[in-house]
């Protein structure tokens, strides 16, 4: 059993949490919070042992004072995983790498960190084997993992693919009271926005810019792609269609004839087939808007920001700790006992 801390319980690691506890292979070990909040009441509840992200006595103490049992603090709960799951708020993973350089343990960070924090970052379909064994890797944000789950198998399928993409972003996860716009389209004046340059860091072959805008919805990224492929490509709006059905992870549907015409009823078709949180792993492609114009691609996909890079961090632990060499095995496994998981 691989042994996996968490380091964050909050909206992408308690995901993570129930992931791991999912699987055959793996176990919980101890999830860390700042301090006695409600968050500590979920992992109560999920017998998730209860640690503090600082070691600090004075800090560790104010749990018993509220009642929750803290086992100690973060470099206590180091010495017992086999690998931890930095799932802090972005630009926190410098400070805490050294911490898990310090106790020599394999080391997972988020999409919020730059590549550079670990020089290795990761998508399942686009580049499992190079974690293989690895020290440490960072799983990259909501965002670069919905376009890498279609454009690597377009990549895989006719090398040399070039693609324009514009990235509608939700302003605020929905337990965020914090961010906004509220009541305006925010775009981000740093053009190329990152996200483009991002996939690059998993499938460098992949040629890509991207501009993005904020707008007042807390539910899901819309992506809009323009992808330029390479003459005698050889494909077919059917056979992109086709390509996209067998690929794991990714939803394609007719939005006309379900009734699914925006991500308000792709979360309701989340939340009717009982996913945990109403979180939806898979990218959501509109069949019907799928085009190719002679060499031109264009669609439109849906990211539940929230979930779709949960999966993936389960594979990365697979992967680092060289436990499955075969990406689509891993993402098998992974799925199938997430999809079984019926925790409290
Ligand atoms: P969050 O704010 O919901 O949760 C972060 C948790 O970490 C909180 O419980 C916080 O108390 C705790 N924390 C604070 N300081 C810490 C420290 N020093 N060490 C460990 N934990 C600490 O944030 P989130 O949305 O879960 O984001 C976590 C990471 O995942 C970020 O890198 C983010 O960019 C990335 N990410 C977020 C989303 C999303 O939609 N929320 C999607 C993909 C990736």
């Amino acid at each position: 059993m691989i042994k996996v801390a968490i380091n964050g319980y909050g909206t992408i690691g308690k995901r993570v949490a129930d992931a791991v506890d999912a699987q055959d292979d793996m176990e919980v070990i101890g999830v860390t919070k700042t301090g006695p909040n409600f968050g500590c009441q979920l992992a109560v509840k999920k017998q998730y042992p209860l640690y503090c992200t600082s070691d600090e006595e004075e800090k560790i103490n104010l749990f018993s004072e509220q009642g929750y049992i803290c086992h100690g603090g973060i470099t206590k709960l180091l010495e017992l995983a086999d690998i931890v799951v930095d799932c802090s708020p972005g630009k926190m993973g410098k400070m805490n790498l050294e911490k898990y350089k310090g106790a020599g343990i394999k080391h997972i960070f988020q999409g919020g960190e730059k590549h550079e924090l670990t020089g290795l970052s990761y998508t399942s379909c686009a580049n499992h084997k190079a974690a293989l064994n690895a020290n440490g890797a960072r799983v990259v944000s909501c965002n670069t993992t919905g376009l890498s789950r279609t454009l690597v198998p377009l990549h895989d399928n006719c090398e040399g693919i070039s693609v324009e993409c514009t990235m509608i972003r939700r302003a605020a996860d929905p337990g965020d009271s914090q961010r906004g716009p509220i009541n305006a389209i925010k775009p981000v004046l740093k053009v190329p926005s990152h996200h483009g340059i991002d996939v690059m860091t998993v499938k460098p072959e992949i040629k890509i810019n991207s501009l993005a805008v904020a707008v007042p919805t807390t539910l899901m990224h819309v992506h809009s792609l323009v992808v330029e492929l390479p003459p005698n490509h050889g494909l077919t709006t059917e056979s992109v269609i086709k390509l996209w059905k067998e690929q794991p992870r990714v939803i394609v549907m007719n939005g006309t004839e379900n009734r699914i015409p925006t991500t308000a009823e792709v979360m309701e078709l989340s939340r009717d087939i009982g996913r945990k949180w109403g979180d939806l792993h898979e990218i959501f492609v509109w069949e019907e808007a799928v085009s190719l114009k002679g060499n031109k691609l264009y669609y439109f996909q849906a990211v539940h920001q929230e979930s779709d890079v949960i999966p993936e961090n389960i594979d990365c632990i697979r992967a680092l700790m060289g436990t499955n060499s075969d990406w689509k095995n891993s993402v098998s496994i992974t799925d199938e006992a997430i999809s079984r998981y019926n925790g409290i």
